[in-house]
């Protein structure tokens, strides 16, 4: 049967891995609807020729021409800006990737739930921000919502078979990143490239900034918590600097399954692929008798700010994950453009989050997108207020 399809951010990480293995699937395995990108507009026309895409989208206006011009006579529809973004994400397939970085994925990702067939979310923000929302519109859709971050591909694995009313915790590992071992004063300078360079995963720039910081992690503490209805205080972060265990689950008789696997984004993207079979897919695999060691420790929550913010978000409810990554989004972008340092970052994230509480804990996405992006709006506001202040 032949599959359509759409990726949303195909020009990133998690898109190119996709647009991967989507090329290695036999001929007719799938027709491609929509690609997405924003500024790279040169692959964006080199992927949607390769796959024959009925449309190409480039998110920013700015790009519309120079999209147009790579594309000219090659048959395929080209189109620019957010509404057109959001429309793409809306013609209808049967299997979606979303893996847009940021806020920006949370309307097209609303949308893609919306077919039935599978949401691979790679857009863990969707999940942060309006979580509620988006498993209610799969549910409402018929869609079925399969993580494409790691650790929740790990834990949506390892529940296969099991009541999630008999998991006691879930065990999401950390890389630890590259400031693993730096102390204080050294992570006081980090730069942008000293932050982006990973020891075992291969991402985009803000991810990467976000693992060094372990506002990944944090995110990612508030996603397992929506996505698998858990208690904050069900979910514990490990460091384990090999990145072979991506994540485990612990049931009420003890028992702990976990998922391995090298680290490669193919592995949990061709999950979400194949899913519900499992398909060869080209990973490399793992040797135990060369492995040497998995090791295993607590994170510092002194030097990693984050991952106690991440908590205090949970407990402010509402759309206090919205607050969080909005201010998260913020500072971000004021690090990568050298305003304020690496520490700064948390400090700014906590100032938001204790300024937005009241208006954040009584409200739900539930409500919709338009209540979500307000918090969003505003959090951002106070974090530039803050840096005007700091900075
Ligand atoms: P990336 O920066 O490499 O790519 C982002 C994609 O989104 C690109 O196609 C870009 O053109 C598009 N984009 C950027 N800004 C946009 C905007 N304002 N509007 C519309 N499109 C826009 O990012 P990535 O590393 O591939 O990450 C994508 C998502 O997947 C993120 O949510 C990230 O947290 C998540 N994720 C990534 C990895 C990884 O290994 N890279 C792992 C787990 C989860
Ligand atoms: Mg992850």
């Amino acid at each position: 049967m032949t599959r359509k399809i759409s990726i949303l951010g195909s020009t990133g990480s998690i898109g190119c891995n996709t647009v991967d293995l989507i090329q290695r699937l036999p001929e007719g395995a799938v027709v491609v609807e929509a690609l997405t990108g924003s500024a790279n507009v040169t692959l964006l026309a080199k992927q949607a020729k390769a796959l024959r895409a009925k449309v190409a989208v480039t998110a920013n206006p700015d790009f519309y021409e120079p999209l147009k011009q790579a594309l000219a006579g090659s048959g395929i529809e080209v189109a620019a800006g957010v509404p057109a973004l959001i429309e793409a994400a809306a013609r209808p397939v049967d299997w979606g990737m979303s893996a847009i970085v940021g806020a920006a994925g949370l309307a097209p990702t609303l949308e893609l739930a919306k077919h039935g067939g599978v949401l691979a979310l790679a857009n863990k923000e969707s999940m942060v921000c309006a979580g509620e929302l988006l498993k209610t519109t799969c549910e409402t859709h018929g869609t079925s919502l399969i993580p494409v971050d790691s650790e929740h591909s790990a834990i949506f694995q390892a529940l296969q078979g099991n009541a999630v009313s008999s998991v006691s915790r879930v065990i999401l590992t950390a890389s630890g990143g590259p400031f693993l071992n730096w102390t204080s004063e050294q992570m006081a300078s980090a730069t942008v490239a000293q932050a982006v360079a990973h020891p075992n995963w291969s991402m985009g720039q803000r991810i990467s900034i976000d693992s060094a910081s372990m506002f990944n992690k944090a995110l990612e503490i508030i996603e397992a918590q929506v996505l698998f209805d858990m208690r904050p205080d069900q979910i514990e972060v490990v460091v384990h600097p090999q990145s072979i265990v991506h994540s485990m689950v612990e049931y009420k008789d003890g028992a702990i399954l976990a998922q391995l696997g090298a680290p490669d984004m193919r592995g949990a993207i061709g999950f979400a692929l194949h899913w519900p079979e499992r398909r060869d897919l080209p990973v490399a695999r793992l040797d135990f008798r060369t492995l040497n060691e998995l090791t295993f420790s607590a994170p510092d929550s002194q030097r990693f700010p984050a991952l106690r913010l991440a908590t205090e978000a949970m407990e402010i409810g509402g759309l206090a994950g919205a607050a969080f990554n909005g201010a998260k989004e913020k500072a971000l972008d004021a690090f990568i453009e050298g305003r304020i340092s690496f520490p700064n970052m948390a400090e700014l994230v906590e100032y938001v989050l204790v300024e937005i509480a009241s208006v954040a804990s009584g409200q739900s996405s539930l409500s919709g997108l338009q209540s979500v992006l307000e918090v969003d709006r505003q959090a951002r506001a106070l974090g530039q207020a803050w840096i005007k202040r700091n900075a």
